[in-house]
């Protein structure tokens, strides 16, 4: 058996033509046009090239965008003023400020300040704890990304068993709960597992859906896949200048039904749920 590849670039630009469709439709209704900002702090390599995508992407759906480039000397007060200014700035339907902050730089203070309704990226405890709730809101882009692509293959996830490797804030749980709840790419059965998950492989080797969210290359490999899963690799790790997803591609690859590929995968997926979250601000929240 060889597995689908779950391709985040054909997924990716079949929901960007979709949302470019959706923008022009609101600019012909006299509607506005969607307008992302980004606060990036420093000169981080990756982050300034996932800021550089995010911009592009907004320039291909039709949205507006804006880079505000803070230096990585920026004090948390000069950080704060930003924020403020897109808070009280009615063109702006979202924003988002670009992780990981300098070291030392208190994350909380910055994203309690950000304004709920335009929390694009839905790491704001309200919206947290809306999404937990099932009440409207921004899903976090990379969970939300990966049901963008489940949903794009026309995979469902409606009594499966999803089980998840990796529990950060970002990414592992919330897509557990994601998963598990009543609802469109919900009602699976959802089992979060972690570094403390005792027999991980007998976990892991349960899962139809199995998610890797870990940080490690190439971790999960054929002795923890089932025969017939579908596969879905959140990890980017750089190895020697190579980018490397949280799974062994080659040795799982023959035993899934369907994988995601790193790079090429989930990546390009949590732009698209950005993008999904930016067109939604426009409207508001809700
Ligand atoms: P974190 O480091 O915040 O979390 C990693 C999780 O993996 C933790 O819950 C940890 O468990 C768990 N873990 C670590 N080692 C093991 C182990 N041996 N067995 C089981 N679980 C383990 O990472 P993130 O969630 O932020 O990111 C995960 C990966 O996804 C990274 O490679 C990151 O680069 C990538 N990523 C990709 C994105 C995309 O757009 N595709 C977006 C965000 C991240 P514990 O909690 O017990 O420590």
């Amino acid at each position: 058996m060889m597995a689908q590849i779950l391709s985040g670039k054909v997924a990716a630009a079949a929901w960007k033509d979709k949302i470019k469709e959706q923008v022009s439709a609101r600019i012909s209704e006299g509607k506005s046009q969607p307008h992302l900002a980004a606060i990036l702090i420093g000169n981080d390599p990756a982050s300034s090239a996932y800021v550089r995508g995010k911009v592009r992407d907004c320039d291909e759906v039709g949205f507006q965008s804006t880079l505000i480039h803070l230096p990585e000397t920026a004090s948390v007060e000069e950080v704060l003023a930003e924020i403020a200014k897109l808070n009280n700035n009615p063109s702006v339907s979202g924003y988002i400020v670009q992780l990981p902050l300098p070291k030392g730089m208190d994350d909380t203070r910055i994203l309690l300040a950000i304004d709920p309704e335009k929390d694009v990226d839905g790491f704001h405890p309200e919206n947290v704890g809306r999404m937990a709730l099932g009440l409207p809101t921004y899903l976090p882009a990379t969970p939300f990304g990966v049901l963008l692509l489940l949903e794009h293959y026309q995979i469902s996830t409606e009594g499966k068993h999803a089980v998840i490797v990796g529990r950060s804030h970002i990414v592992g749980s919330p897509m557990s709960i994601l998963l598990g709840r009543n609802g469109k790419l919900g009602n699976a059965t959802a089992t979060l597992t972690h570094s403390k998950t005792p027999n991980l492989a007998e976990m892991t080797r349960q899962a139809d859906i199995l998610i890797a969210a870990i940080g490690k290359p190439g971790f999960i490999n054929a002795s923890h896949v089932k025969p017939g899963a579908i596969v879905i690799d959140v990890g980017i790790n750089r190895v020697e200048e190579k980018l490397v997803g949280d799974v062994d591609f080659e040795g799982v690859m023959p035993f899934a039904s369907a994988i995601s590929p790193v790079p090429g995968g989930v990546g390009l997926m949590t732009r698209v749920g950005l993008l999904m979250n930016t067109l939604r601000a426009a409207d508001g929240r809700g």
